[in-house]
């Protein structure tokens, strides 16, 4: 069973929410609101896809966020490549993140 946890995306406080009943497309896995600060996502997700959807969910809210006005295969592209990149480089999150 998957956690409720807050995430800090440019300065806003977004919960992250596991959902194990439906939202609102059948076919969806995630969900964002950008005006209540709020990521839904499946639950029963396999691990890779949970990780990828919360991915894509952070890529809308900071389209939203920063009023970019991406589509949604520009969110797709985005929060895929960003994905892999950080898959394939095991180090990846560590080498942006350390400080000099
Ligand atoms: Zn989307």
């Amino acid at each position: 069973m998957r956690e409720y946890y807050n995430l800090r995306i440019l300065g806003h406080v977004v919960s992250v929410t596991p959902i194990y009943n439906r939202l609102h497309g059948d076919n969806t896995h995630g969900e964002s609101d950008d005006s209540d600060g709020t990521i839904r996502i499946r639950g029963d997700l396999e691990p890779s896809i949970y990780q990828a959807t919360l991915l894509h969910e952070v890529v809308h809210l900071i389209d939203d966020f920063l009023g970019l006005g991406l589509t949604e295969a520009q969110v797709t592209g985005i929060s895929q490549g960003l994905f892999a990149t950080i898959r394939d480089n095991g180090n990846f999150l560590t080498v942006i993140t350390k400080e000099k």
